[in-house]
């Protein structure tokens, strides 16, 4: 069942990851916790290497924590067998790789209808919802191109469309336009934002461009596998003026306003 508008889509809950290389063992995470709700929009930024992709596996089922929850509508994801953990990621959530990872030898609307196909509730007709949504996202006029015959900004929509072939509440990406121009990337962001609009989908997305945290409802920061901030990116500019005009005041730069008291 959907999750209502403001019910937690998704909770971690003192997520580890240690992976071994080696004689080393690198914690990639060590101990993240977080909550998203039902239709925000979250950016995960962080220097490299701070363990974004190795949180957004997690999140998506890709890879299992070393201890810690990952719950996804109230199901811990970590304690599934592969089998209901397959149908989750089918069903719940839309994964966008900075590579595209589309089938080469498949179409894009066979590539887009894929998911559908593996999946059981018979929600909607595979080539139906692929022509669909790659019209959506103005690719109606592709769908019969395979991956090599589309510039990477077009690949990605393909990929968003895939991934969102399930109307899943959850679509993460992984620096979706990283391997795209600006003029691409505006597309590609564009229509996450009205994916987000349209169907309340929950969308987390790992980039390193600063306009692009810039425009999201919410922004964590990872640090060495920690969670170093967590907070609306706007509030923090305010919060930021707010403190300039403060020590423009301290130091006199900007006097201070006198109230008229009548
Ligand atoms: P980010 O996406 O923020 O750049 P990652 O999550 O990919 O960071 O990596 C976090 C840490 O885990 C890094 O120190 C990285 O070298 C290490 N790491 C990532 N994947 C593996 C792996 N498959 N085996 C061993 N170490 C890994
Ligand atoms: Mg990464």
């Amino acid at each position: 069942m959907a999750a209502k508008n403001g019910a937690v889509v998704l909770h971690v809950e003192d997520a580890r990851k240690d992976l071994k290389v080696g004689e080393v063992t690198v914690n990639a995470l060590r101990g993240v916790s977080l909550s998203v709700t039902r239709g925000e929009f979250v950016a995960i930024v962080g220097p490299s290497g701070s363990g974004k992709s190795t949180l957004l596996g997690l999140i998506g089922g890709l890879d299992t924590p070393t201890s810690g929850q990952v719950m996804i509508d109230g199901v811990d994801i970590t304690r599934l067998s592969e089998r209901a953990l397959t149908r989750i990621r089918n069903e719940k959530i839309g994964f966008v790789f900075q590579q595209f990872n589309l089938i080469p030898t498949l179409s894009a609307l066979e590539n887009v209808a894929l998911p559908v196909q593996f999946s059981r509730s018979n929600q909607f007709d595979g080539a139906k919802r692929a022509k669909e949504l790659l019209t959506r996202f103005g690719m109606g006029d592709r769908i019969h191109h395979r991956p090599a015959q589309l510039s990477g900004g077009q690949q990605q929509r393909v990929a968003i469309a895939r991934a969102l072939a399930n109307n899943p509440p959850l679509l993460l990406a992984d620096e979706p336009t990283g391997n795209l121009d600006s003029e691409s990337t505006d597309v590609v962001m564009t229509a996450l934002r009205d994916i987000q609009r349209d169907f309340d989908t929950t969308v987390i997305i790992v980039t390193h461009d600063t306009a692009i945290a810039a425009s999201v409802d919410r922004v964590i920061t990872l640090i060495d596998g920690h969670i170093a901030s967590d907070a609306d990116p706007r509030v923090s500019a305010q919060l930021d003026e707010v403190k300039i005009l403060r020590e423009k005041r301290a130091t006199g730069e900007l006097p201070l306003v006198q109230v008229d008291k009548r």
